[in-house]
């Protein structure tokens, strides 16, 4: 199984995978080979793939993600691998959105912006914080 991973502003990924497991808006799912064709849009999470018996994590924020036989194709808003999150840079972003939407009315049109702003953060500190952790998978 083939997984290509691009955002607008680079491709991320090109490489034969055994696994992914993807942050749905549903929900987390995974994709194995002989998968059924499928196209969803992607939430923001953690996107975790298997390659060589190794696993790796990529935070990863809205976009699409589409199975076609034997090749996944995630389209993503943005996408950064744990190793390059600056986990700083995301734990400033998260307390500067905390502060931004306590002074901001729920109803206010740039309150969900802010909100999503804030689970990318989240996020990224989480994805981040696996940095170094890629390694055997276990079974
Ligand atoms: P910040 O407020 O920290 O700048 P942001 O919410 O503006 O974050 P995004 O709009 O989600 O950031 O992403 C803009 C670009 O910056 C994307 O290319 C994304 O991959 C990158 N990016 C954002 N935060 C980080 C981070 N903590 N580490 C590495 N790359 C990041």
């Amino acid at each position: 199984m083939r997984l290509l991973l691009v955002t607008p502003e680079r491709q991320l990924l090109d490489t034969d995978i055994e696994e992914v497991y993807a942050p749905g808006v549903l929900g987390q799912f995974g994709v194995l080979p002989e998968h059924v064709n499928f196209l969803t849009a992607l939430g923001t999470g953690e996107l975790r793939y298997r390659t060589k018996g190794a696993d790796h994590y990529v935070a990863v924020s809205g976009g699409i993600l589409e199975v076609l036989d034997d090749l996944v194709t995630v389209l993503a808003d943005t996408a950064e691998f744990a190793a390059e999150i600056d986990v700083a840079r995301a734990r400033q972003a998260e307390e500067r959105l905390k502060h931004a939407l306590a002074r901001t009315a729920a109803d206010a049109p740039e309150s969900a912006d802010l909100q999503a702003a804030l689970v990318r953060a989240s996020n990224r500190q989480a994805v981040g914080a696996r940095a170094g952790r890629t390694g055997a998978a276990a079974h």
